[in-house]
């Protein structure tokens, strides 16, 4: 029996702000620079419209 467990491209993440657990696809991510060949992804948390870092 095989069972679905991850749907899609979703991911979950806790805002660190607000501590909103968060659902977000990849197209959500926004891949920011920081530093010479440093990339970090960001989403926006839609609660306190804070940056949450995220795996790109
Ligand atoms: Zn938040």
């Amino acid at each position: 029996m095989v069972k679905v467990i991850r749907y899609g491209n979703k991911r979950r993440v806790t805002c660190g702000v607000c501590e909103s657990f968060l659902e977000y696809e990849k197209e959500d991510v926004k891949t920011v620079q920081t530093g010479m060949n440093e990339y970090e992804g960001e989403i926006i948390c839609p609660n306190c419209r804070e940056k949450v870092r995220v795996e790109g």
